[in-house]
């Protein structure tokens, strides 16, 4: 009878710790949990600070995707219809989520820093078609809206060569202008 009596009161002295203890549960959706700065969530397709597209349709990430989730079609660039730095960029970019396992290798690939895996985990859908993220909803918004793509650029010819930027590092230098700038 003693030993009921204190488990008793151990448990109400627990309910009653839980009762005024602060909550640890998040109202989702209204509240998001915040996720930790290295968290592989859903892709993004980045852009330069003038508006360019940093992918260039090179392939390489669908090259080391383990998955095969990735699928990209280039294109040339023109001088009237420009949507990035160089010749070529992705016509046609898109990840099938379900095939993706989030490990980050198409980010640890490209060599222009262009794909990310952000911190977006709400990844539901109704249909396998839905699954399929196509790069009107990958790529970002431009940094102004006349700074979209494709856009004429001002001086035809000058294909805004870029160095790659360094992960972390600064925006790519503009090597054309850089030659200019040297004569
Ligand atoms: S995160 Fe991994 S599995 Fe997903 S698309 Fe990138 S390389 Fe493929
Ligand atoms: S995201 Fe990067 S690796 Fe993939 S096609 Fe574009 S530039 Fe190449």
């Amino acid at each position: 009878m003693f030993e009921g009596l204190v488990a008793l009161v151990k448990g109400m002295l627990t309910t009653g710790r839980e009762m005024t203890s602060p909550p640890v549960t998040y109202q989702y959706p209204e509240v998001k949990k915040p996720v930790p700065p290295r968290f592989r969530g859903r892709h993004e397709l980045k852009r330069h600070e003038n508006g360019l597209e940093k992918c260039i349709g090179c392939s390489l990430c669908a090259a080391a995707c383990p998955a095969d989730a990735i699928y990209v079609v280039p294109a040339a660039n023109q001088d009237n219809e420009r949507y990035s730095p160089g010749e070529r960029y992705a016509a046609t970019y898109e990840i099938n989520l379900l095939r993706c396992i989030f490990c980050g290798f198409c980010e640890e690939a490209c060599p222009t820093g262009a794909i990310v895996l952000e911190h977006d985990y709400e990844l539901a859908y109704y249909d396998r078609r839905s699954a399929i993220i196509t790069k009107e909803q990958l790529l970002v918004a431009p940094p102004k809206p006349n700074m979209g793509t494709p856009r004429v650029m001002p001086d035809p010819g000058n294909l805004y060569a870029a160095i790659p930027p360094i992960k972390g590092g600064t925006e790519p230098v503009n090597i054309v202008e850089m030659a200019k700038a040297k004569q």
